[in-house]
């Protein structure tokens, strides 16, 4: 053990070894295919996945199919949301019994620090929570009545559950971005089959062991991790799955949606995103230079709405910049599990690469790099990055155009209102961004012109499992979390 991780090696926890989580017990992958885990910090292997393929798919379906229809009366659709909410409950209450451990997991398999995964566990403790209170409250909006035209007619609506659903989601918030799903999906009625990424599986499959102990009934929830490709791809062209909730990439939800067009199956689509965070003259410097680095750097700069491109005015750029440089150069990079660790490594070799290239490319096409861009030199392993900030930025260039998905920021600057709403909005995607002023009607006003599915006025990333979360353009469509989230697994009946 290197001198920087010593701390960390200490505090090491065992990975449990898991397989499938199918119809409420672990069972062997039919092909069983395993895939190595890497902890990111250390590049060693320090524990195997089970790796689904398109026949274990099938068994999947075919339990949470049974699931919904077993016990006509007493399955898991037609139980009252009261029922559910009781089960959704227990759940988080283990997960909160078990959040060290769980904290710890997810800090050794994705990399964030560990006081990052002890606030996700804390987030995904609310979420299961919160859905349990829209579970119980869906009983009382059954037959809501409609008001027709004409006496001699009476309609009402109920809502019902969508029927087997696949959640296919990231390595970025492993659990969390699962129980976005999860949590309202079963909250519904729904059966689901959880694809978690390959990249990051282990506290997904803990949810697995969570459900045997609260005795969730069997098939409500199967747990599938796998290569996309491989356990992924059949779940979205399966026939028997009614619905298919994303969170990824671009790249892949356009496969996605191809898949589930054949059978004309609905999808919601959380994706990427270029998040800008403008920043006029006005603004409060050191608030608003402690936002701009937690909007970018936060979880390693692993964030879907991350505001990686900083759109400052041109009167305070230099000043700006020079407190931007003092900050990065005081955040601490180290073993995620490490005390005080403020930025770990990133998720794999594959994305470090491709972190890495980003920033090259910026080089050759002629950008500055005004801070960062290497391995810092006290790490000998680990997929780690500085924090970088890309100066001499122009609208043609790569980093200004593609989502990095690392800790890179690139800045830009401004002199009109009408210059920063168009910079804002120059990018395909449409996910999260922030504008910074103390004049709040100048936020208002920015925030309608911008062409997002979130907008931060005075911080940036907050996010809260009452409001709705999700993007328009490139980054996709449908909301998750508050009572949107729950209307994703509802159908409506008159
Ligand atoms: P990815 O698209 O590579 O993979 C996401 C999931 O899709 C994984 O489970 C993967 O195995 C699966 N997959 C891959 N190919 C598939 C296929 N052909 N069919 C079905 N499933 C397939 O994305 P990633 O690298 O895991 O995550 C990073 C991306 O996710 C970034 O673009 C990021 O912005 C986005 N993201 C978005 C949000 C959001 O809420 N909008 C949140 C987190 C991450």
């Amino acid at each position: 053990t290197s001198p920087h991780n010593t701390q960390a090696a200490a505090m090491a926890i065992p990975i449990p070894s898991r397989q499938l989580f199918i119809n409420g017990d672990w069972t062997e992958p039919l092909l069983k295919k395993r895939i190595p885990i890497i902890n990111p910090s250390t590049e060693e292997i320090i524990g195997d996945i089970p790796a689904a393929t398109a026949e274990d798919v099938d068994v999947a379906v075919e339990a949470a199919r049974s699931a919904l229809t077993r016990n006509r009366g007493k399955d898991w659709a037609t139980a009252s949301g009261a029922v559910r909410a009781k089960y959704l409950r227990a759940i988080a209450a283990k997960i909160k019994e078990r959040k060290p451990e769980l904290a710890k997991l997810e800090t050794v398999d994705c990399g964030k620090p560990l006081k990052e995964s002890e606030a996700d566990m804390d987030d995904v403790i609310t979420c299961f929570e919160y859905y349990a209170d829209l579970a119980e409250g869906l009983d009382a909006k059954q037959k809501a009545p409609i008001s027709l035209p004409l006496k001699a007619f009476k309609s009402y609506v109920i809502k019902e559950p969508i029927g087997v659903v696949g959640l296919i989601v990231p390595w970025n918030y492993p659990l969390l971005m699962a129980i976005w799903k999860v949590a309202p999906a079963l909250a519904a009625g729904c059966a689901a089959i959880l694809k978690p990424s390959e990249l990051a599986s282990v506290t997904c499959l803990e949810l697995g062991e969570v459900c045997r102990e609260v005795d969730l009934p069997a098939g409500v929830l199967n747990i599938l991790p796998g290569l996309g490709h491989e356990a992924g791809a059949p779940l979205a062209s399966h026939p028997h799955v009614d619905k298919i909730a994303f969170t990824g990439s671009t790249r892949t939800a356009i496969k996605i949606m191809t898949a589930a067009a054949q059978r004309v199956k609905p999808v919601t689509l959380e994706l990427g995103g270029k998040g800008p965070i403008v920043v006029f003259e006005d603004c409060d410097i050191d608030k608003a230079v402690e936002w701009t680095i937690f909007g970018c750097f936060y979880t390693n700069g692993q964030i879907c709405s991350a505001t990686s491109r900083l759109i400052v005015h041109e009167s305070i750029a230099a000043e700006f910049l020079d407190r931007l440089v003092k900050w990065s150069e005081n955040i601490k990079i180290s073993d995620p599990l490490e005390e005080g660790c403020k930025l770990g490594p990133i998720v794999s070799k594959g994305q470090y690469e491709n972190v890495m290239k980003f920033i090259s490319n910026a080089k050759s096409e002629g950008a500055t790099i005004l801070y960062g861009g290497n391995r810092p030199k006290h790490l000998e392993k680990g997929y780690y990055v500085e924090p970088t900030i890309i100066t001499d930025v122009n609208t043609s260039m790569q980093i200004w155009r593609e989502e990095v998905f690392g800790p890179v920021l690139c800045v830009k600057t401004f002199t009109t209102e009408d210059e920063a709403i168009e910079l804002a909005n120059d990018t395909h995607y449409g996910l999260g961004g922030a504008v910074v002023s103390k004049d709040l009607e100048r936020c208002d006003r920015v925030s309608k012109a911008l062409q997002l599915g979130a907008v931060w006025v005075n911080c940036s990333q907050p996010c809260f499992c009452q409001a709705p979360f999700g993007g328009v353009k490139w980054s996709g469509f449908g909301r998750e979390l508050g009572e949107w989230g729950l209307e994703n697994y509802l159908c409506v009946k008159q």
